[in-house]
């Protein structure tokens, strides 16, 4: 509920705010009383639709667009960001709290298949942008906030399908590691909330019922992850009761192959 709770008086930007995933962490961010950027590359509706869920709920977000993975994205990004806040919400003071660096793409090919043009793509989107827009937001950053990045169980699995993908977020999570360090002279933490196999358009193969029964398997609890399952878990992180945790990667895949 706006007003009352744990993020109140902070404000967030989640990239790819709009759908799946980082819709489900505006939603719970706001619901808690941050007020919310909501990011998008493409789908503007899909925005405004996570926006206006948000007011509904008594929340305050808007919608900034930058598409991620060509030249000059973070610097579109912070433009937008910037812009837009003064525009909201005149009376916020400039800067954030909580960056959730969550916008990504998938590239389901084994290595025999990935063209350079693949590799530069999902690097460019998954790797390059969030690292310029951490590095932009740092000097936004206020001191004690929080920055999380969505990696992948993937990262700790030998899971050829995906290769070029997590090696992408592979690279995010020694960030991570190496940021946390940087930034805590300030009080920032900085952590990687690693999802497990979760039910959002990045899996289109979802629909197929014999590739959902095989891939909630994996998991400790026999079904596939839901958006909320992991925003639940950024907002934790986000909080000030995650104070004392930083450069760490969270396990938030239910248990995937947690057994032999
Ligand atoms: P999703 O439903 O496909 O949503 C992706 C979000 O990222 C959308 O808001 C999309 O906005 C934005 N985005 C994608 N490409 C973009 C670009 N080039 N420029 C700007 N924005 C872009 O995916 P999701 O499953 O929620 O994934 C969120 C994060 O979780 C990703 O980093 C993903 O790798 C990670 N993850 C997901 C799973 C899973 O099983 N779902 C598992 C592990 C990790 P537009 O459509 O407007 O571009």
């Amino acid at each position: 509920m706006a007003g009352t709770g744990r993020h109140q008086g902070r404000t967030a930007l989640v990239t790819g705010g709009s759908r799946g995933i980082g819709r489900a962490v505006s939603r719970r961010l706001a619901r808690e009383g941050a007020l919310v950027a909501v990011h998008y590359g493409h789908d503007a509706a899909a925005a405004d639709r996570t926006v206006k869920e948000i007011e509904t709920d008594g929340g305050r977000a808007f919608a900034i667009h930058a598409e991620l993975g060509v030249p000059g994205d973070a610097t579109t990004l912070w433009s937008a960001f910037d812009r837009e806040l003064a525009v909201y919400a005149p009376d916020a003071e400039p800067g954030l709290d909580i960056l959730v660096n969550n916008a990504g793409i998938t590239l389901p090919r084994t290595i025999e298949h990935v063209t350079e043009e693949d590799y530069d793509r999902v690097f460019a989107v998954n790797t390059k942008a969030p690292f310029f827009i951490l590095q932009q937001g740092i000097g936004r950053l206020r001191d004690g906030g929080r920055i999380i990045n969505i990696s992948s169980g993937a990262t700790r699995f030998a899971y050829p399908a995906i290769m070029t993908y997590s090696m992408t977020k592979a690279a995010m999570d020694h960030l991570t590691l190496s940021l946390a360090l940087e930034l805590a002279p300030r009080n920032i933490t900085v952590n990687a909330v690693a999802p497990g196999f979760t039910e959002t358009e990045i899996n289109p193969t979802l629909k197929n019922p014999e590739i959902r029964q095989a891939l909630s398997a994996y998991s400790a609890f026999n079904r596939l992850g839901q958006p909320t399952d992991i925003a639940d878990v950024v907002a934790f992180v986000a909080s000030e009761d995650a104070r004392w945790v930083t450069g760490q990667w969270l396990n938030a895949t239910g248990g995937v192959r947690l057994g032999l």
